[in-house]
């Protein structure tokens, strides 16, 4: 077991003891009159026992109410104060002192029973931090003077809070019992600034929880620290002290940056100064007082006034802005502003500006700590709502998209294969539906009959009429055709004024009658455009089969092809069949 376990160990067995032993010890008793002190530092015997100890010097005393600041210091860093101890039925005794300024040692009989910090020959001594003070006494103290001999080049001088004559069993639990708000709250502002660091990593909003992980970290730390039951875990004040500055120096950093980027928009130059400034100032008190430029001490009492004036300047700064904030913003500034005003009793206690008591500031921790973590679990819940919601609109999106491009690749296979004026289908779909047709015809042995058709002196059209006109006439003998061949019968336009019909199951015979039938049709039928009449039009037409004209279906085309040249040679306004 460690120093600090068996230290821990000790005080909690002590603590069990004491409420056994509670019945028969005697109860605190605090050291509240007859105190005196006396300005200055007193002489030395040889033997080490300091002359104001003496009976003989008894006339200089002056009484004070606490032994701490007394009247007209004039600049002086050396005092004593004493006091007679009282009469109690004490077993095991011990003084208990809240904190001293700075440093001291205590004197019994001219016997120096405590020191806290080191005296030089001048009887002068560094800042040696600001822990609880457990001075041991002989039993029988009743009636002996204690004398205290300070030095302090800090505001303050003498012993300060709480001075207690108690059994040392009782001084650890009341220890504890003092300690425990602290040991809750230090913790969970430490949790709480674990959460929000994770997540100032996977947010969006990440400078916000950035800087409520800072304050989390600092406020933890600093309660920690400032907890007298840390001094039972590792006895080493000024380490604690320095924890204690750096938490507390780091507050109005934290808070400045999470008020530049909610104020972004409109304060930030000056809220950005605020927090460089007291950054600038953390790295340089801490850093000189590490250097032992300076006492760690006397860093405090300037950086309250830094955060006094830094507090003022940002309220006012923000105050006109408020109503720009959400209702989770004001819930932070508010448990903040609780936070904020028990720093400052904290701080007004401390200067002595309020009688002694202990502030709760570990309260105002707890209530940002709660209020933050509750907006964080709400901002979670929300950001994880947002996020399936944004889920669901991405699919519907994307569903949404993939069918207009699904429409838009129908429209183009469409298009690719229609002839936009006429709307019959095209050459593309003719070759393919050929090689179709051809391989249906010669795996069931079924006939095939394709007649090629064109437009008899197309171009005259064209050249009377114009070139819009020849359309309107193209458009007209192409809805005839659709209107005259169906079931399985296809029509397609090859181009220009030709276009070719695909007749399963029909031979040569069957064919010609067909077209034949058309011929007469188109002879009755007139095309308007413009409010003039057009045509009628004939056309030629070449028709060849399969199985009777060729043994491959594929050659139909061409064999129809030449069957319609000899229409065209033979007088136009015909049918041919390939003979
Ligand atoms: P023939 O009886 O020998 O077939 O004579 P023709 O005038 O019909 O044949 P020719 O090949 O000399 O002329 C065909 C004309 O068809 C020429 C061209 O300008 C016209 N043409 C081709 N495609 C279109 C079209 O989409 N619209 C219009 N208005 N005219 C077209
Ligand atoms: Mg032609
Ligand atoms: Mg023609």
């Amino acid at each position: 077991m460690g120093q600090a376990g068996k230290r821990l160990a000790g005080a909690m067995l002590l603590c069990v003891l004491s409420l056994l032993a509670t019945m028969a010890m005697a109860t605190p008793r605090e050291l509240e009159s007859g105190w005196e002190y006396r300005w200055g530092d007193s002489p030395f015997l040889p033997d080490g026992t300091p002359a104001w100890t003496l009976p003989s010097n008894d006339d200089t005393w002056r009484s004070i109410g606490f032994p701490s600041n007394p009247p007209n210091r004039e600049g002086r860093d050396h005092a004593w104060f004493r006091v007679t101890l009282p009469a109690g039925e004490w077993v095991d005794p011990v003084l208990y002192v809240y904190s001293i300024d700075l440093i001291a040692e205590a004197y019994l009989d001219g016997k120096r029973i405590y020191r806290h910090g080191t005296f030089d020959a001048d009887g002068e001594g560094r800042f040696a931090g600001w822990p609880w003070h457990m001075i041991d006494l002989p039993e029988d103290t009743a009636g002996r003077w204690l004398y205290f001999r300070v030095y302090s080049d800090y505001t303050d001088i003498g012993l300060w809070g709480e001075i207690k004559l108690m059994e040392r069993a009782d001084l650890f639990g009341y220890i504890l019992r003092h300690s425990a708000a602290a040991l809750i709250v230090g913790p969970l502002c430490l949790l709480l600034a674990l959460l929000a660091g994770s997540f100032a990593v996977i947010q969006t909003e990440r400078r916000s929880f950035a800087a409520i992980a800072l304050f989390g970290l600092a406020s933890g730390s600093m309660i920690l620290a400032e907890s007298q039951a840390s001094q039972l875990l590792l006895d080493a004040p000024l380490l604690w002290d320095y924890l204690a500055a750096g938490g507390y120096f780091t507050l109005p950093i934290a808070l400045g940056l999470l008020l530049e980027h909610w104020f972004a928009d409109t304060r930030p130059r000056l809220i950005r100064c605020i927090w460089q400034g007291h950054l600038g100032y953390l790295v340089a008190a801490l850093g000189s007082a590490g250097l032992g430029w300076i006492d760690l001490a006397t860093t405090f009492p300037v950086f309250d006034v830094l955060l006094i004036i830094s507090l003022v300047v940002l309220l006012s700064a923000i105050t006109p802005q408020l109503r720009r904030l959400d209702g989770r913003q004001h819930a932070i500034l508010a448990t903040f502003a609780v936070f904020g005003a028990l720093l400052l009793a904290d701080m007004a206690v401390a200067h002595g500006l309020l009688p002694w008591g202990r502030v709760p500031v570990s309260a105002g921790a707890l209530a940002f700590t709660l209020a933050v973590a509750m907006i964080s679990l709400l901002d979670y819940a929300r950001t994880q709502r947002e996020l399936k919601s944004l889920n669901q609109r991405l699919e519907t999106e994307v569903a949404a998209r993939t069918h207009q491009l699904q429409c838009l690749v129908e429209r183009l296979e469409t298009y690719s294969y229609t002839d936009p004026l006429t709307g019959l289908h095209n050459r593309r779909y003719f070759d393919e539906l050929l090689h179709h047709e051809a391989h249906q015809a010669q795996r069931l042995g079924a006939p095939l009959a394709l007649a090629m058709i064109d437009i008899d002196h197309f171009k005259q059209v064209n050249d009377r009429h114009g070139h819009e006109a020849g359309d309107q006439v193209l458009a007209g003998v192409a809805a005839t055709l659709s209107e005259h061949f169906h079931d399985a019968d296809v029509v397609c336009r090859l181009g220009g004024e030709e276009f070719v019909v695909l007749l399963p199951g029909a031979d040569a015979d069957a064919a010609q009658e067909r077209l034949e039938a058309l011929m007469a049709r188109l002879a009755g039928r007139v095309y308007w455009h413009g409010g003039r009449m057009l045509g009628p039009v004939t056309i030629s037409c070449g028709i060849a089969s399969f199985p009777t004209h060729a043994t491959n279906p594929m050659a139909l085309a061409r064999l129809a092809d030449r069957a319609l040249y000899v229409a065209k040679e033979g007088g136009r306004a015909r049918v041919t069949v390939y003979a």
